[in-house]
């Protein structure tokens, strides 16, 4: 009986730099403040509220002289404009593919174009793109019940976006459904996703993670996925454990959940873990499962690679977000004589404002 490892997993990049940050300006300023959770990742933030991380529900609740952070999930300018205008250092972690999908939004919208976000209306990233458009041409649809209940869009400029977190087989209906609709639709960009021949926005990772379970698939009759309910990308990731005909799916937050009737009836496993999670927590659930003497441990590298191209995927992550990815955030504090803050903020593209050093 074999347990595969798939991947990639633990952080993905975006979460990974997000991490970065509040650790560093956690050792700067001793605490920050935060109005969103920075990650979805229940273990985590519970974790950072022990370390000095001190949760508000608005802009107007963080004392002015103190430091914000903006979660990797990205705020609305509204709020980003409020957090300017105060004595308030903002470091600001939005995930850089999640900016630039902000600012295609924002593009097209002052195009003209009436915009459809696929995605859940009540997720930080969603709240924050609505932001970005300034009229009340714009609409959020997250079943095919809801196309019914858009107005008519034929013969206007219409384009649909996607949430970065979702997982294609479950959006195609929406997609199509939309498609016949309003025929005239356009999409963002033209990147289309095997084997479900749709464009969208899900990000990289998120597709490699997903297209690593789809190559398991047919091997393994128990999935489990470590990360939080509040995770979109995790719960993406249960579906595609299902969708792939998966018998039992199961996700989990740490090792204490795992418990002995989860591996009954079990010939072969795989695991694999949403993007925010740490991957200490993914390796103690491996022990954990190592330690009953029941599976073999083997990564699952080999079947990823004959059965997905990895190039395909890797034509969806948008330029300018990649080179952001890969530079790391560096910060330094902003009362030593040393000025290199906002240089290194700036350089790196990281976000980060302080109106005191503008
Ligand atoms: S958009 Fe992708 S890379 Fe960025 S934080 Fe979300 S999952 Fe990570």
């Amino acid at each position: 009986m074999i347990c595969y490892l798939l991947s990639p997993r633990g952080y993905c990049i975006g979460v990974k730099r997000a991490v970065d940050m509040v650790n560093q300006i956690l050792q700067l300023y001793g605490s920050v403040y935060i109005i969103e959770d920075i990650i979805h990742n229940k273990l985590f933030i519970n974790n950072l509220l022990q370390k000095g991380i001190i949760k508000v529900n608005s802009i107007d609740e963080v004392p002015d002289g103190s430091a914000v952070m903006f979660s990797a999930h990205g705020v609305s300018p509204d709020m980003a404009n409020k957090a300017e205008e105060r004595d308030i250092t903002v470091i600001d972690s939005t995930c850089p593919v999640v900016k630039e999908l902000q600012m295609k939004i924002q593009e097209k919208s002052d195009e003209g174009y009436s915009i459809i976000i696929i995605g859940n209306r009540a997720h930080q990233e969603v709240v924050a793109l609505l932001g970005y458009i300034k009229n009340d041409n714009v609409y959020v649809v997250n079943s095919e019940m809801d196309i019914d209940l858009l107005p008519n869009l034929v013969n206007k400029k219409v384009m649909y976006f996607t949430q970065t977190s979702m997982y294609p087989g479950e959006i195609k209906p929406i997609i199509d459904a939309l498609k016949l609709k309003i025929p005239n639709i356009e999409s963002c960009n033209a990147f289309i996703q095997e084997p479900f021949k749709i464009a969208h926005n899900i990000c990289q990772d998120t597709l490699e993670r997903q297209a690593s379970i789809r190559a398991v698939a047919n091997k393994v009759d128990l999935l489990i996925v470590v990360g939080s309910e509040e995770s979109s990308n995790a719960l993406s990731l249960v579906s595609a454990g299902k969708d792939n005909g998966i018998k039992k799916v199961i996700r989990i937050d740490s090792k204490d959940e795992l418990t002995n009737d989860i591996f009954e009836e079990v010939n072969n496993m795989a695991i694999t873990s949403a993007t925010s999670v740490d991957i200490n927590i993914v390796n103690s659930i491996i022990d954990h499962i190592k330690s009953k003497e029941i599976f073999t441990i083997k990564e699952a590298d080999d079947i990823n690679s004959n059965e997905e191209s990895e190039s395909n995927i890797a034509n969806n992550m948008p330029i300018n977000a990649e080179q952001d990815l890969n530079k790391e955030p560096v910060l330094t504090d902003k009362n030593s004589n040393d000025n290199s803050l906002n240089n290194d903020i700036n350089e790196n593209n990281t976000g980060v404002s302080n109106e005191n050093n503008s």
